[in-house]
């Protein structure tokens, strides 16, 4: 496969450390709120690339933190600890906190069809790993203790910014972030590896250390993590593309200075969902969830059609009217599945295996999920029997995770009652398969054998705005779109 690569700016050829296996990690995410749909939109991306990647054959490691300690509300280390302010928000501890928003967060995944990963570690329960690292960055002269925390010393690298070419100036953490400056660091992009001062002395969470009681950075805990359960080569790196600067790369230049050799090979960032009036956050504290979603009456896998639809290197703008024309196409595109004879002819292997390679070979150029999407549709016009086809969707949707063959069936099963219970009221529609139409053009048959004809010629006249032609046969009606 070919995949844009962040760190070398450049679509290359996917790599991995052993032949045939990828260990893949991915920053998971911060648990003091819901996860919102462009948090999801991420996942939803790096999802189809784990599928992808097992589907061209590889065997995948998959590992991801949850971070419950340590991300400050501004990633330039001050401000207060998410958790911290969540457990206040509602009045709960920072545990308690912790297990609701996770367990929330793996039932949306699940809703969106998105695969648990193979490890899930939450942060808090790797503060052994992340002391021996510090320990070793220290050793190696990469970490300095002041005031209390320990940092690391980015002027001891070669190279610290990885993903741009930054101007130093604009990353000055007074600057950007609007806050006031760490007096403590030695160079303004270093960043703590290990607080034990901090502003906000009512820090929930403390672990005794070498260096005193305190608490981890954000950024020691997917080094800790990836290291332990990745081992020293990583393949695959993922995340949202906020999380390239500073958490990328202070992971970058904590994991090299332990390990002392090149860590992953290939960055992976998502570009991010927004609205009309800017990026989704979730410390802005307004924000979609997929429960929302379902309040409204929408089914969360047309939201992961829609996110498929697009590239995961573009910006993608949310709008209710987006996400209509998605669930309007997603429920279409399982109607004509169901549509699908399952005992029309035999699997074709040949024409099976020549969708597989197009789709391989697509979706195998930095991850081209619409062309995926595309497929799908050009399957349903081959020139191939129902079976066929519903083999090719079924390959298909081992990578893009849309239940089309499970909701096909579901409908077919809705469709053959509603025959069983027309042909026991004596009375048989046959249509397009949608029950509301079927419906109507039964209670118009019903109307006729009550002899109420103004009824049935009224529900004749509305069929027809609709676009909908009746012809009466012996025992119902069969109607079509005209
Ligand atoms: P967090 O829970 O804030 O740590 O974020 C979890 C993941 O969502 C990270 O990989 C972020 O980079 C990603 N992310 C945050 N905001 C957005 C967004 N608006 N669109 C897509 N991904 C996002
Ligand atoms: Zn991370």
């Amino acid at each position: 496969m070919y995949l844009y690569n962040s760190a070398t700016h450049k679509k290359e050829e996917f790599q991995t450390h052993t032949p045939g296996h990828v260990e893949m990690y991915t920053c998971g995410p911060t648990v003091y709120h819901f996860a919102h749909i462009g948090n999801l939109r991420s996942y939803i991306m790096e999802d189809v690339l784990e599928k992808f990647l097992r589907y061209s054959g590889y065997d995948v490691n998959r590992v991801m933190n949850i971070t419950d300690v340590g991300h400050l509300s501004s990633d330039a280390d001050t401000g207060e600890d998410k958790m911290l302010k969540g457990a206040r928000r509602e009045h709960k501890t920072v545990m308690e906190i912790a297990k609701f928003y996770t367990d929330a967060f793996f039932a949306d995944c699940e809703k969106l069809n998105i695969r648990k990963p193979d490890t899930v570690q939450p942060a808090t329960g790797c503060i052994g790993e992340y002391i021996e690292i510090i320990q070793g960055l220290l050793d190696k002269g990469y970490a300095y203790v002041a005031g209390g925390n320990v940092y690391f010393d980015t002027s001891k690298l070669q190279r610290y910014y990885i993903f741009n070419d930054h101007d130093e100036e604009d990353l000055a953490v007074g600057v950007r972030e609007g806050v006031e400056e760490d007096t403590n660091k030695r160079n303004k992009n270093d960043f703590v590896l290990w607080f034990t001062k901090s502003k906000f002395e009512d820090q929930a969470l403390k672990w005794d250390s070498p260096w005193g009681v305190g608490y981890p950075g954000w950024h020691i805990e997917c080094s800790g993590i990836s290291l332990k359960y990745n081992g020293d080569y990583l393949d695959l790196h993922c995340g949202g593309v906020d999380n390239a600067f500073p958490h990328h790369t202070n992971e970058i230049a904590q994991s090299e200075s332990f390990i002392g050799h090149p860590w992953c090979k290939q960055w992976f960032h998502v570009h991010h969902l927004n609205t009309n009036s800017g990026k989704m956050s979730k410390s802005k504290g307004e924000f979609l969830t997929v429960s929302l979603l379902e309040e409204k009456g929408y089914d969360p896998l047309s939201y992961r059609f829609f996110c498929l639809q697009s590239h995961y290197r573009k910006s993608l703008v949310f709008s209710w009217e987006n996400l209509d024309n998605a669930q309007g196409a997603y429920q279409k595109l399982i109607k004509r599945v169901a549509a699908l004879d399952p005992g029309d002819g035999t699997v074709d292997q040949a024409v099976l295996g020549e969708y597989r390679e197009k789709f391989t070979q697509q979706v195998g150029n930095d991850l081209n999920t619409s062309m995926g999407v595309t497929l799908l549709y050009d399957a349903l016009k081959a020139p191939a029997s129902g079976a066929t086809k519903l083999a090719i969707l079924e390959s298909f949707d081992q990578v893009l995770s849309l239940s089309l063959l499970e909701k096909a069936a579901a409908v077919r099963e809705e469709q053959a009652k509603v025959k069983a219970a027309q042909a026991q009221a004596g009375y048989t529609v046959t249509g397009e398969g949608d029950p509301e139409i079927d419906a109507l053009v039964k209670a118009r048959g019903e109307a006729k054998k009550a002899k109420n004809f103004a009824e049935a010629d009224r529900i004749r006249d509305e069929l027809k705005a609709k676009g909908i032609e009746i012809t009466d046969v012996p025992g119902g009606a069969v109607w079509k779109r005209v």
